[in-house]
């Protein structure tokens, strides 16, 4: 283990490079801060592994390989510099003073870390050592970064910040593992086919991933089916009928220059016996493979929903699996360390990211009960004092529930763990509101022969959390009220964050360098110093250097839009930005509704003297959700109508940029001028796109919704558009009765927009095209109320133009943005959840 302390790198700097001295100064402090020793790059060894890698690819120079190898040889030959640096992880051993700091266990169903290769080198400090030695070979680093295809481990939102969370903990020394799936096939590739969404499996290729690395020793078996045996001792006993084995990949996640790496650990299905000789010997030679490939299939693909609950079999079959296995290797690495069991908690969290991973609290009562004896109370009070939720939704159709009769055929001993948390639960609840069956209809675990893993987790966790404030509001008031009642303590909010390494430092590294240069201090680990640019807003130089970064980062996007699309777009022009997964509560179609609205007002006044814009959506639609697709087809076709009509062309232009993704949204974030977060209020958690783009210097137009809310207090709500009703106003609309009529009636420029989209106008005669959007609106109610909202957004929409056009206060409002964002950084998310959960007493 080379371990040997090494001098933080100082000796290549490049003056020219405006962030080196905020990287030097950003690693001496956390040196100071974690005593660790900070890793000098060792070029000759990067050599000779490079070496290696071409011998291995049968090439006499990198310059001969296919750009793809060449990344892979790149990023492998620094995997392997890493790895030599890298303890195995141990959970801290406390001080005699102070209560141990416990090791986070992040369990998460979803990650999406983005590429890898160009991030590593960022935190690892050795981008511009890396970049200097292939140049040497005339190699471009930056070219070579870009043929890295992003993980599939996730979905959106959800992944995305667990892998800003991982960063974050290595970032400020919280110990700390992540808990996935190694899915084969991650969320689809989307393409477009007469201007309809199409899915592409996405082989992300994890076999040939060169960050992954097996770790083949902590293989874990997890068992299914079968059934319960009662034993002498009158202890339940499971004797499954099939057994999985669950193999372990580490993906490394670095500190920002800390010499911290921490693993991402990944899980992936095989069978514990794949081949079976005996049939193969017989002549059987595709059964003898069977058992392996249908093993295998557990951990093959990600569901591709988002903020929707599936309800399938081998949806359960992959959670429990996940759960299984992330248990057995805590409590295997807890009694390695020679720990007491009943000491985990005062060791180890283990934090739910949704209820995806809720089995994880039967299986360890179940691991503490069967597997070591311990009585049920014992067991429940570990169980009690590990486990805490992150709840991330409040929409019933994304709270989990599983059919009983599922659970009973796949996980009978873990059913009946639940049915006595149940019972003694209703014995509360029982004391609470004595004889009261409806507040027990609602409190229940169990309910109409379903499980609801929500109320299991808040019945069993020690904390529960919200993700922005007024989510967290929500969950206590609307949610969980009697919950609360029962256990006030219980509730927290934690308002999510993202990283300012990827997304301000990598993906803006123009801005990035402003930053430096203005502040001359490490705000990438510290970033409510960014509060020290507040001055420089009312200072005409620096918005002039400002205003021309975002605007290079325009044309950049701008020449990428043209060489990957052949869109031809006016870099002046208003980028406004609407990238998320596609569902009705985010209301694309809203954003929709207003572009129609100004091609509409061009055509009757062809002159008029607009701002001219360019939208750009990005989102992909679960495979199985007709209406998200549908709305995709609406803007695809709107956007074609649009492009082909020369009198409107070169003001107005609607893009949709297939195949949303992290590494699409750092190239989309830094050139964006508004940013569209205009979901029905009360609907989004959070959002953290929202976060990404103000940090960029995107004006925000939104709802008072999710973290909307608390940007728009930080920002000041001068410097944001804040429109349309907000969740009081919605309850008190959907209590009166809500009445979409009511506003077609006072708006005739709705009615029109729909009526045009009703003729077939835009879909080449066919006027059933947008069928489920347009009876959305208006045959089924119009659940998220674009109606009552469509008045107030194009009103806004107007002030944000006549403010586009004085690009003095509009960039002032802009570098305010920037300035204000601070406290969005996930490391204050990190150091709130160590704060109120993971170290608070219990
Ligand atoms: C940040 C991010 C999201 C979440 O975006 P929201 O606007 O908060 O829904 C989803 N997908 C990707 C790829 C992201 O980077």
């Amino acid at each position: 283990m080379s371990d040997s302390p090494k001098k933080p790198d100082s000796s290549k700097s490049s003056a020219s490079s405006p962030r080196s001295n905020a990287v030097k100064e950003a690693a001496s402090s956390a040196l100071a801060a974690f005593g660790y020793p900070t890793r000098a790059f060792d070029s000759t060894q990067f050599a000779a592994a490079l070496l290696r890698q071409q011998q291995f690819c049968g090439v006499a120079s990198l310059k001969a390989m296919t750009p793809v190898q060449r990344w892979r040889a790149v990023s492998l030959a620094l995997a392997e510099q890493l790895q030599a640096y890298s303890a195995p992880p141990v959970s801290p051993t406390p001080s005699d003073s102070d209560a141990p700091q416990r090791h986070v266990n992040y369990l998460s169903m979803e990650f999406l870390p983005g590429r890898l290769t160009g991030n590593n080198l960022l935190n690892l400090g050795w981008y511009d050592d890396v970049a200097a030695a292939l140049a040497e070979q005339d190699l471009n680093l930056s070219d070579i970064l870009e043929q890295e295809t992003d993980p599939g481990l996730g979905n959106g939102g959800l992944g995305r910040l667990a892998s800003c969370f991982l960063d974050s903990m290595a970032t400020v020394g919280q110990p700390a593992m992540g808990y996935g799936l190694n899915y084969q096939y991650g969320l689809f590739r989307q393409y477009f086919a007469q201007d309809r969404q199409q899915e592409m499996a996405d082989d992300w290729q994890r076999d040939a991933y060169p960050w992954l690395l097996p770790r083949t020793a902590l293989a874990v078996d997890v068992g299914f089916g079968g059934r319960l045996q009662t034993q002498a001792d009158g202890r339940l006993r499971w004797l499954p009928d099939s057994v999985f084995r669950g193999e372990a990949c580490d993906l490394p996640v670095i500190g920002y220059r800390n010499g911290v790496t921490q693993p991402l650990r990944l899980w992936r299905a095989t069978h514990r016996d794949p081949f079976d000789l005996a049939l193969f010997n017989e002549g059987h030679y595709l059964r003898a493979a069977q058992a392996g490939i249908s093993a295998a299939s557990l951990t093959s693909v990600l569901y591709p929903n988002d903020n929707h609950a599936a309800g399938k079999r081998l949806r359960l079959m992959q959670q429990y699996f996940h759960c299984a296995c992330s248990v057995a290797d805590i409590l295997r690495r807890h009694l390695n360390a020679g720990r007491a069991l009943s000491a985990l908690p005062d060791y180890e969290v283990i934090q739910l990211n949704d209820t995806h991973p809720t089995l994880a609290i039967p299986e360890l009562m179940r691991l503490l009960m069967d597997e070591h004896q311990l009585p049920w109370d014992e067991a429940w009070s570990i169980t009690g004092r590990t486990f805490a939720y992150t709840n991330h939704t409040l929409m019933p159709e994304a709270l989990e529930r599983w059919d009983e009769r599922l659970f009973s055929r796949l996980l009978p001993r873990h059913l009946s763990i639940i049915r006595q948390i149940d019972t003694q639960f209703k014995a509360l609840v029982e004391r609470e509101w004595p004889g009261d069956r409806q507040i027990w209809a609602k409190l229940a675990i169990r309910h109409q022969r379903q499980i609801r893993m929500a109320n299991l987790c808040v019945v069993s966790c020690f904390a529960v959390n919200g993700v922005a404030a007024l989510h967290s509001q929500l969950v206590v008031n609307d949610l969980f009220p009697e919950y609360h009642r029962l256990w006030p303590g219980k509730f927290h909010n934690v308002t999510n964050g993202i990283t300012p390494r990827r997304w301000l430092q990598q993906c803006n590294p123009a801005l990035s360098a402003l930053i430096d240069t203005t502040l001359n201090t490490a705000w990438v680990t510290d970033l409510p110093a960014l509060r020290g640019l507040e001055p420089y807003a009312d200072d005409a130089g620096f918005r002039e250097r400002y205003r021309q970064i975002k605007a290079d980062n325009k044309a950049q996007l701008a020449i990428s839009l043209r060489q990957q699309y052949g869109v031809v777009v006016d870099p002046q022009a208003l980028f406004d930005v609407q990238i998320k997964r596609l569902h009705e509560y985010k209301r694309q179609h809203l954003n929709l509704l207003h572009i129609l609205a100004l091609y509409r007002q061009l055509r009757d006044n062809p002159h008029l003297d607009i701002v001219p814009h360019v939208f750009l959506f990005g989102a992909k639609a679960a495979p199985g959700y007709v209406l998200a697709k549908n709305i995709i087809y609406a803007i695809n076709r709107v956007a074609a109508v649009i492009h082909q009509d020369r009198r409107v062309s070169d003001r107005l232009k609607v893009i949709f940029l297939p195949d949303y993704r992290v590494s699409l949204a750092e190239r989309v974030i830094p050139a964006a001028d508004v940013s569209e977060q205009i979901s029905t209020a009360g609907k989004e958690a959070s959002g953290t796109g929202n976060m990404k783009l103000a940090l960029n210097g995107a004006l925000t137009v939104g709802t008072l919704d999710g973290a909307n809310v608390e940007m728009a207090q930080q920002v000041g709500e001068e410097n944001l558009f804040i429109f349309g009703h907000t969740v009081e106003q919605v309850k008190a609309l959907q209590a009166r009765g809500y009445a979409p009529s009511d506003y077609l009636a006072a708006t005739p420029l709705l009615r029109e927009i729909l009526n045009e989209l009703a003729s077939g106008a835009f879909s080449q005669g066919d006027k059933n095209a947008f069928a489920p959007l347009l009876d959305s609106l208006l045959k089924q109610g119009d659940p998220y109320m674009l109606m009552a909202d469509f008045a107030p957004y194009c009103q806004v929409h107007q002030r944000i133009d006549a403010l586009y056009r004085e690009p003095d206060e509009w960039t002032r409002r802009c570098v305010l943005n920037t300035a204000r964002m601070g406290m969005f950084s996930s490391d204050r998310a990190i150091h709130d959840y160590r704060a109120r959960i993971w170290q608070a007493h219990r």
